[in-house]
């Protein structure tokens, strides 16, 4: 993935902030979650869909999905620094991963509320992970935000490195 620019990046914080773009992604969660709900699947909080390496899951998400998260995060009091993406690789889990549990509820991207490791969604996950991603691929382009797509932690370091307003 290439870096993406300062404008690109603070695109991605303006269009995160506008109110119809917010109500799309939201709808893609809502979305997500009933049809997680009708399969079922069971959460045991093992923490292992965070931990990249060793469980050998990849997180992807958009620039819009990246800013969004980083934007709620830091309005919760719980904002990261390139640093703490660095730490984060070197572990091999998200930066928000505070021993078993996310610490980014709000702001998580689709990519994390599509994912169980519950064998009973083997088949439903590539599914509802390509809907999702199809939806969230359509919202950058109806609202005219540019898209790039790419590993989550790589993402993360693109968007806090690439920002003009560190508020
Ligand atoms: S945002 Fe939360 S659910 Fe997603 S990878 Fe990070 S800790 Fe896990």
């Amino acid at each position: 993935m290439s870096a993406a620019s300062s404008e690109t990046v603070e695109a991605w914080f303006a269009a995160g902030a506008r109110p119809e773009v917010a109500t799309a992604i939201e709808s893609v969660h809502l979305e997500i979650a009933e049809a997680i709900r009708e399969v079922g699947p069971l959460c045991l909080a093992s923490g292992n869909c965070c931990r990249f390496e060793a469980h050998g899951h990849r997180l992807y998400a958009s620039g819009l999905e990246v800013a969004r998260c980083v934007k709620i995060c830091e309005a919760e009091g719980r904002g990261i620094t390139v640093a703490d993406v660095a730490s984060s690789l070197e572990r091999g889990n998200c930066p928000w991963q505070d021993g078993r549990l996310c610490t980014a509820r709000s702001g998580r991207p689709s990519g994390c509320r599509v994912y169980f490791c519950d064998p009973r969604a083997n088949d439903v996950v590539p599914m509802l992970a390509e809907r999702a991603h199809e939806r969230i691929r359509a919202i950058h382009d109806e609202h005219d935000v540019p898209y790039v797509y790419g590993e989550w932690r790589m993402m993360l370091q693109e968007v806090l490195s690439g920002r003009v307003d560190a508020g």
